[in-house]
Protein backbone atom coordinates (compact mmCIF):
# COMPACT_ATOMS: atom_id res chain seq x y z
CA UNK A 1 0.00 0.00 0.00
CA UNK A 2 2.85 2.15 0.88
CA UNK A 3 3.72 3.09 -2.83
CA UNK A 4 -0.36 3.30 -4.24
CA UNK A 5 -2.56 5.54 -3.33
CA UNK A 6 -5.50 4.41 -5.34
CA UNK A 7 -9.07 5.54 -4.06
CA UNK A 8 -10.00 2.35 -2.21
CA UNK A 9 -7.27 2.55 0.13
CA UNK A 10 -6.94 6.72 0.02
CA UNK A 11 -9.25 6.34 3.66
CA UNK A 12 -5.96 3.98 4.74
CA UNK A 13 -3.67 6.07 3.52
CA UNK A 14 -4.89 9.27 4.49
CA UNK A 15 -3.24 9.85 8.14
CA UNK A 16 0.41 9.60 6.16
CA UNK A 17 -0.58 12.67 4.53
CA UNK A 18 -3.23 14.61 6.96
CA UNK A 19 -1.72 18.22 7.46
CA UNK A 20 -2.07 17.84 11.69
CA UNK A 21 -1.28 21.39 11.50
CA UNK A 22 -4.86 22.24 10.85
CA UNK A 23 -8.04 21.43 13.20
CA UNK A 24 -11.34 22.45 13.12
CA UNK A 25 -13.17 25.46 11.57
CA UNK A 26 -11.49 28.74 12.36
CA UNK A 27 -8.31 28.79 10.07
CA UNK A 28 -6.66 32.10 9.69
CA UNK A 29 -3.96 33.50 7.73
CA UNK A 30 -0.78 32.44 10.23
CA UNK A 31 -1.33 28.98 10.90
CA UNK A 32 -1.48 28.63 6.57
CA UNK A 33 1.46 30.59 6.22
CA UNK A 34 4.11 28.52 7.51
CA UNK A 35 2.73 25.74 6.08
CA UNK A 36 2.71 27.15 2.81
CA UNK A 37 6.46 27.43 3.40
CA UNK A 38 7.02 23.86 4.32
CA UNK A 39 6.02 23.21 0.42
CA UNK A 40 9.31 25.46 -0.91
CA UNK A 41 10.79 22.72 -1.60
CA UNK A 42 8.99 21.06 -3.93
CA UNK A 43 6.58 23.11 -5.27
CA UNK A 44 6.63 26.83 -6.28
CA UNK A 45 4.46 29.19 -3.84
CA UNK A 46 4.21 32.64 -5.17
CA UNK A 47 2.36 35.73 -3.86
CA UNK A 48 0.22 36.69 -6.72
CA UNK A 49 -0.88 39.86 -4.88
CA UNK A 50 -2.29 41.11 -1.48
CA UNK A 51 -5.98 41.44 0.25
CA UNK A 52 -7.26 45.10 1.39
CA UNK A 53 -5.43 44.47 4.67
CA UNK A 54 -2.43 44.25 2.87
CA UNK A 55 -2.23 40.26 3.69
CA UNK A 56 -0.22 38.17 0.96
CA UNK A 57 -2.64 35.73 -1.02
CA UNK A 58 -0.33 33.08 -2.88
CA UNK A 59 -0.51 30.54 -5.07
CA UNK A 60 0.76 26.75 -5.27
CA UNK A 61 1.96 25.55 -8.58
CA UNK A 62 2.65 21.60 -9.00
CA UNK A 63 2.63 19.19 -11.73
CA UNK A 64 4.23 19.36 -15.27
CA UNK A 65 1.64 18.27 -17.70
CA UNK A 66 -0.45 19.98 -20.42
CA UNK A 67 -4.15 19.97 -18.54
CA UNK A 68 -3.97 23.28 -16.58
CA UNK A 69 -6.40 22.77 -13.02
CA UNK A 70 -7.13 26.50 -11.95
CA UNK A 71 -8.34 26.02 -7.82
CA UNK A 72 -9.40 28.25 -4.83
CA UNK A 73 -10.67 28.14 -1.45
CA UNK A 74 -11.76 30.32 1.17
CA UNK A 75 -13.25 32.65 -1.46
CA UNK A 76 -15.41 33.10 1.92
CA UNK A 77 -13.28 33.43 4.97
CA UNK A 78 -14.76 31.27 7.10
CA UNK A 79 -15.13 28.37 4.85
CA UNK A 80 -12.10 26.63 5.86
CA UNK A 81 -13.01 23.41 5.17
CA UNK A 82 -11.68 22.92 1.29
CA UNK A 83 -8.76 24.94 2.03
CA UNK A 84 -7.58 22.00 4.66
CA UNK A 85 -8.62 19.43 1.87
CA UNK A 86 -6.07 21.33 -0.48
CA UNK A 87 -3.54 21.11 2.25
CA UNK A 88 -3.64 17.68 2.70
CA UNK A 89 -4.16 17.01 -1.10
CA UNK A 90 -0.26 18.68 -1.21
CA UNK A 91 1.01 16.88 1.40
CA UNK A 92 0.04 13.94 -0.06
CA UNK A 93 1.80 15.28 -3.11
CA UNK A 94 4.67 16.52 -1.73
CA UNK A 95 5.30 13.02 0.39
CA UNK A 96 4.22 10.41 -2.55
CA UNK A 97 5.81 12.02 -5.89
CA UNK A 98 6.56 8.51 -6.81
CA UNK A 99 3.98 7.01 -6.05
CA UNK A 100 1.80 5.42 -9.33
CA UNK A 101 -1.40 7.73 -9.42
CA UNK A 102 0.13 10.66 -8.09
CA UNK A 103 2.82 10.32 -10.47
CA UNK A 104 -0.03 10.52 -13.29
CA UNK A 105 -1.78 13.57 -12.23
CA UNK A 106 1.19 15.29 -11.92
CA UNK A 107 2.89 14.43 -15.02
CA UNK A 108 -0.63 14.86 -16.90
CA UNK A 109 -1.76 17.88 -15.34
CA UNK A 110 -0.36 21.34 -14.05
CA UNK A 111 -2.24 22.69 -10.58
CA UNK A 112 -2.44 26.26 -9.62
CA UNK A 113 -4.00 26.08 -6.15
CA UNK A 114 -5.00 29.55 -4.05
CA UNK A 115 -5.34 28.21 -0.50
CA UNK A 116 -7.14 31.19 0.56
CA UNK A 117 -8.42 33.84 -1.49
CA UNK A 118 -10.10 36.27 1.13
CA UNK A 119 -7.54 36.10 4.34
CA UNK A 120 -9.10 39.04 5.98
CA UNK A 121 -12.25 37.29 5.99
CA UNK A 122 -10.03 33.97 6.98
CA UNK A 123 -8.48 36.27 10.11
CA UNK A 124 -11.84 37.46 11.23
CA UNK A 125 -14.15 34.48 10.26
CA UNK A 126 -16.65 36.05 8.02
CA UNK A 127 -17.53 35.18 4.74
CA UNK A 128 -17.17 38.95 3.21
CA UNK A 129 -13.95 40.43 2.74
CA UNK A 130 -13.23 43.60 4.87
CA UNK A 131 -15.03 45.60 3.02
CA UNK A 132 -18.58 43.61 3.43
CA UNK A 133 -18.27 42.32 -0.37
CA UNK A 134 -19.17 38.74 -0.85
CA UNK A 135 -16.14 37.83 -3.60
CA UNK A 136 -18.77 35.35 -5.26
CA UNK A 137 -21.06 37.90 -6.37
CA UNK A 138 -18.02 40.26 -7.46
CA UNK A 139 -16.87 38.53 -10.35
CA UNK A 140 -18.20 40.70 -13.12
CA UNK A 141 -17.89 43.94 -11.56
CA UNK A 142 -14.57 43.02 -9.70
CA UNK A 143 -14.64 45.99 -7.48
CA UNK A 144 -12.59 44.01 -4.50
CA UNK A 145 -8.57 43.83 -4.90
CA UNK A 146 -9.11 39.76 -4.28
CA UNK A 147 -11.64 39.42 -6.78
CA UNK A 148 -9.07 41.33 -9.30
CA UNK A 149 -6.31 38.65 -7.66
CA UNK A 150 -8.15 35.69 -8.86
CA UNK A 151 -8.98 36.96 -12.10
CA UNK A 152 -5.20 38.18 -13.34
CA UNK A 153 -4.53 34.66 -11.84
CA UNK A 154 -7.33 33.29 -14.70
CA UNK A 155 -5.77 35.56 -17.45
CA UNK A 156 -2.26 34.52 -16.63
CA UNK A 157 -2.44 30.54 -16.46
CA UNK A 158 -5.35 30.47 -18.95
CA UNK A 159 -6.78 27.01 -17.60
CA UNK A 160 -8.37 24.05 -18.93
CA UNK A 161 -10.77 23.45 -15.58
CA UNK A 162 -11.38 25.78 -12.41
CA UNK A 163 -12.52 24.41 -9.43
CA UNK A 164 -14.24 26.83 -6.92
CA UNK A 165 -14.14 25.65 -3.21
CA UNK A 166 -16.68 26.34 -0.84
CA UNK A 167 -18.50 25.31 2.54
CA UNK A 168 -22.11 24.97 2.13
CA UNK A 169 -24.71 25.00 5.66
CA UNK A 170 -25.94 22.34 7.67
CA UNK A 171 -29.35 23.11 6.34
CA UNK A 172 -28.79 21.48 3.10
CA UNK A 173 -29.79 17.80 2.44
CA UNK A 174 -29.27 15.31 -0.46
CA UNK A 175 -32.66 15.31 -1.87
CA UNK A 176 -35.77 14.53 0.10
CA UNK A 177 -34.20 12.03 2.09
CA UNK A 178 -33.14 11.70 5.28
CA UNK A 179 -29.47 12.54 4.00
CA UNK A 180 -27.11 15.40 4.65
CA UNK A 181 -25.48 17.00 1.97
CA UNK A 182 -21.93 15.71 3.25
CA UNK A 183 -20.95 17.30 -0.47
CA UNK A 184 -22.72 19.42 -3.33
CA UNK A 185 -21.43 19.79 -6.77
CA UNK A 186 -22.31 22.44 -9.50
CA UNK A 187 -21.48 23.03 -12.94
CA UNK A 188 -22.63 26.40 -12.96
CA UNK A 189 -24.87 27.59 -15.96
CA UNK A 190 -23.20 30.28 -18.06
CA UNK A 191 -26.02 31.37 -19.39
CA UNK A 192 -29.61 32.27 -18.61
CA UNK A 193 -30.88 29.51 -20.86
CA UNK A 194 -28.62 27.11 -18.54
CA UNK A 195 -27.42 25.48 -22.12
CA UNK A 196 -25.39 22.20 -21.54
CA UNK A 197 -22.30 24.05 -23.82
CA UNK A 198 -19.14 21.49 -24.43
CA UNK A 199 -17.45 22.92 -21.38
CA UNK A 200 -20.64 22.63 -18.90
CA UNK A 201 -21.10 19.03 -20.10
CA UNK A 202 -17.10 17.91 -19.56
CA UNK A 203 -18.10 19.79 -15.96
CA UNK A 204 -20.60 17.52 -15.44
CA UNK A 205 -18.86 14.17 -16.62
CA UNK A 206 -16.06 14.98 -13.88
CA UNK A 207 -19.02 15.56 -11.21
CA UNK A 208 -20.44 12.21 -12.52
CA UNK A 209 -16.90 10.03 -11.90
CA UNK A 210 -16.31 11.69 -8.33
CA UNK A 211 -20.09 11.44 -7.28
CA UNK A 212 -19.03 7.85 -8.57
CA UNK A 213 -16.29 7.38 -6.39
CA UNK A 214 -18.10 9.31 -3.74
CA UNK A 215 -21.18 6.70 -3.16
CA UNK A 216 -19.13 3.79 -2.20
CA UNK A 217 -18.12 5.94 0.73
CA UNK A 218 -21.15 8.32 1.77
CA UNK A 219 -24.33 6.23 0.14
CA UNK A 220 -26.70 9.49 -0.94
CA UNK A 221 -24.68 12.08 0.86
CA UNK A 222 -23.92 13.97 -2.27
CA UNK A 223 -26.37 16.52 -3.88
CA UNK A 224 -26.36 18.84 -6.71
CA UNK A 225 -26.48 22.83 -6.14
CA UNK A 226 -29.05 24.88 -7.50
CA UNK A 227 -28.14 26.33 -11.23
CA UNK A 228 -29.47 29.20 -11.74
CA UNK A 229 -27.68 31.35 -13.52
CA UNK A 230 -25.28 34.50 -11.66
CA UNK A 231 -22.69 36.45 -13.55
CA UNK A 232 -21.39 37.75 -10.40
CA UNK A 233 -20.71 34.00 -9.56
CA UNK A 234 -16.73 33.12 -10.35
CA UNK A 235 -17.97 29.78 -11.25
CA UNK A 236 -20.68 31.07 -13.45
CA UNK A 237 -18.01 33.81 -15.46
CA UNK A 238 -15.60 31.45 -15.64
CA UNK A 239 -17.69 29.07 -17.15
CA UNK A 240 -19.26 31.83 -19.42
CA UNK A 241 -15.71 32.14 -20.59
CA UNK A 242 -15.88 28.26 -21.89
CA UNK A 243 -13.67 26.93 -18.95
CA UNK A 244 -15.25 23.98 -17.42
CA UNK A 245 -15.98 25.22 -14.19
CA UNK A 246 -17.00 23.06 -10.93
CA UNK A 247 -18.26 24.45 -7.88
CA UNK A 248 -17.61 22.36 -4.90
CA UNK A 249 -19.24 22.75 -1.28
CA UNK A 250 -18.21 20.66 1.59
CA UNK A 251 -21.27 20.17 4.08
CA UNK A 252 -22.46 18.73 7.16
CA UNK A 253 -21.52 14.58 8.19
CA UNK A 254 -23.49 13.67 11.24
CA UNK A 255 -21.72 15.28 14.63
CA UNK A 256 -18.70 16.30 12.78
CA UNK A 257 -19.47 19.77 13.46
CA UNK A 258 -15.48 20.97 13.19
CA UNK A 259 -15.77 19.35 9.58
CA UNK A 260 -12.77 16.73 10.11
CA UNK A 261 -14.63 13.78 8.01
CA UNK A 262 -15.91 16.31 5.28
CA UNK A 263 -12.47 17.54 5.10
CA UNK A 264 -11.20 13.94 4.06
CA UNK A 265 -13.95 13.73 1.63
CA UNK A 266 -13.46 16.52 0.00
CA UNK A 267 -9.78 15.39 -0.57
CA UNK A 268 -10.79 12.35 -1.61
CA UNK A 269 -12.98 13.91 -4.00
CA UNK A 270 -10.73 16.46 -5.48
CA UNK A 271 -8.23 13.18 -5.83
CA UNK A 272 -11.09 11.39 -7.55
CA UNK A 273 -11.08 14.92 -9.91
CA UNK A 274 -8.37 14.89 -10.29
CA UNK A 275 -7.66 11.18 -11.51
CA UNK A 276 -10.61 11.64 -13.88
CA UNK A 277 -9.33 14.48 -15.66
CA UNK A 278 -5.96 12.92 -16.36
CA UNK A 279 -6.57 9.72 -17.24
CA UNK A 280 -9.88 10.80 -19.08
CA UNK A 281 -12.19 8.26 -17.76
CA UNK A 282 -14.44 11.14 -16.85
CA UNK A 283 -15.62 10.81 -21.14
CA UNK A 284 -16.80 7.65 -19.81
CA UNK A 285 -19.79 9.40 -17.60
CA UNK A 286 -22.81 11.10 -19.17
CA UNK A 287 -24.76 14.05 -18.48
CA UNK A 288 -27.35 11.93 -17.40
CA UNK A 289 -25.23 10.89 -14.54
CA UNK A 290 -24.83 14.23 -13.51
CA UNK A 291 -28.44 14.80 -13.54
CA UNK A 292 -28.94 11.82 -11.62
CA UNK A 293 -27.61 13.49 -8.61
CA UNK A 294 -30.29 14.83 -6.24
CA UNK A 295 -30.75 17.93 -5.75
CA UNK A 296 -30.00 20.32 -2.57
CA UNK A 297 -32.57 20.89 -0.20
CA UNK A 298 -33.32 23.08 2.41
CA UNK A 299 -34.39 20.33 4.83
CA UNK A 300 -32.56 20.04 7.51
CA UNK A 301 -32.00 21.85 11.16
CA UNK A 302 -29.47 21.43 13.76
CA UNK A 303 -31.68 20.17 16.55
CA UNK A 304 -35.62 18.93 16.13
CA UNK A 305 -37.20 18.76 19.91
CA UNK A 306 -40.53 16.85 19.01
CA UNK A 307 -43.10 16.85 20.79
CA UNK A 308 -42.77 19.69 23.26
CA UNK A 309 -45.58 21.01 25.18
CA UNK A 310 -45.11 24.76 25.02
CA UNK A 311 -47.90 26.78 26.58
CA UNK A 312 -50.42 23.84 26.41
CA UNK A 313 -49.66 23.06 22.59
CA UNK A 314 -48.03 20.61 21.06
CA UNK A 315 -45.00 21.51 18.93
CA UNK A 316 -41.73 20.67 17.27
CA UNK A 317 -38.82 23.29 18.24
CA UNK A 318 -36.66 23.63 15.73
CA UNK A 319 -33.33 24.86 16.57
CA UNK A 320 -30.10 25.98 14.36
CA UNK A 321 -26.58 26.53 15.26
CA UNK A 322 -25.32 30.28 15.01
CA UNK A 323 -21.55 30.44 14.54
CA UNK A 324 -19.57 33.02 16.60
CA UNK A 325 -15.65 33.73 17.00
CA UNK A 326 -14.71 33.91 20.41
CA UNK A 327 -10.80 34.26 21.44
CA UNK A 328 -9.81 32.23 18.53
CA UNK A 329 -12.53 29.70 18.71
CA UNK A 330 -15.58 28.65 17.12
CA UNK A 331 -18.57 28.73 19.27
CA UNK A 332 -22.22 27.08 17.96
CA UNK A 333 -24.94 29.13 19.45
CA UNK A 334 -27.88 27.20 19.86
CA UNK A 335 -31.38 29.63 18.26
CA UNK A 336 -34.95 28.65 17.93
CA UNK A 337 -35.77 28.88 14.58
CA UNK A 338 -39.11 27.84 14.23
CA UNK A 339 -41.99 26.65 15.80
CA UNK A 340 -44.59 24.31 14.40
CA UNK A 341 -46.53 21.18 15.49
CA UNK A 342 -45.55 18.26 12.68
CA UNK A 343 -42.31 20.48 11.82
CA UNK A 344 -41.73 19.00 7.90
CA UNK A 345 -37.82 19.19 8.53
CA UNK A 346 -35.09 16.63 9.75
CA UNK A 347 -32.85 17.03 12.68
CA UNK A 348 -29.01 16.83 12.70
CA UNK A 349 -30.26 15.26 15.84
CA UNK A 350 -33.51 14.99 16.89
CA UNK A 351 -35.21 14.50 20.96
CA UNK A 352 -38.31 13.35 21.50
CA UNK A 353 -39.65 15.58 24.52
CA UNK A 354 -42.85 13.17 24.81
CA UNK A 355 -45.17 15.72 25.07
CA UNK A 356 -43.76 16.93 28.24
CA UNK A 357 -43.66 20.68 29.19
CA UNK A 358 -40.28 22.85 27.44
CA UNK A 359 -39.34 26.04 28.97
CA UNK A 360 -36.06 28.65 28.97
CA UNK A 361 -33.96 28.31 31.88
CA UNK A 362 -35.95 31.69 33.14
CA UNK A 363 -39.14 29.85 33.13
CA UNK A 364 -40.58 30.84 30.15
CA UNK A 365 -42.22 29.58 27.10
CA UNK A 366 -39.61 29.43 23.71
CA UNK A 367 -39.89 31.90 20.72
CA UNK A 368 -38.17 32.34 17.47
CA UNK A 369 -34.65 33.77 17.91
CA UNK A 370 -33.88 32.91 21.47
CA UNK A 371 -30.58 31.36 22.36
CA UNK A 372 -31.41 28.10 24.19
CA UNK A 373 -27.73 26.37 24.90
CA UNK A 374 -29.93 25.11 27.59
CA UNK A 375 -33.49 24.22 27.92
CA UNK A 376 -35.68 23.32 30.49
CA UNK A 377 -37.58 19.60 29.62
CA UNK A 378 -39.69 18.65 32.41
CA UNK A 379 -37.83 21.32 34.96
CA UNK A 380 -34.87 18.89 33.94
CA UNK A 381 -31.94 20.86 32.15
CA UNK A 382 -31.36 20.17 28.86
CA UNK A 383 -27.97 20.82 27.19
CA UNK A 384 -28.58 21.67 23.68
CA UNK A 385 -24.88 21.29 22.25
CA UNK A 386 -22.89 20.37 19.04
CA UNK A 387 -21.21 17.15 18.80
CA UNK A 388 -18.14 16.65 18.06
CA UNK A 389 -16.51 13.35 16.17
CA UNK A 390 -13.54 14.39 16.33
ZN1 LIG B 1 -18.85 29.83 -0.10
Amino acid sequence: MENRIELNTFFEAYPTFKNQEFHGRYLPFNQLKPELEKLRDKFEINEIGKSHLNIPIYSVKLGKGLIKILAWSQMHGNESTTTKAVMDLLNLFRLQENEEQVNSILSNCTLLLIPMLNPDGANRYTRENVNKVDLNRDAHEQQEVESRVLRECYEGFQPDYCFNLHDQRTIFGAGKQDKPATLSFLAPSQDEERKISRNRKRAMQVIAAMNEDLQKVIPGQVGRFDDAFNINCSGDTFQSLEVPTILFEAGHYPGDYLREKTREFVAFSMFSALQAISTSKFEDFKVENYQAIPENQKNFLDVILRNAMVEGQKLDIGIQFSEKMKSGNIIFEPVVKKLAPLLPLFGHREIDCESQEVQLVSGEAPGENDIVSIILLNNEKLSIKTSHIS
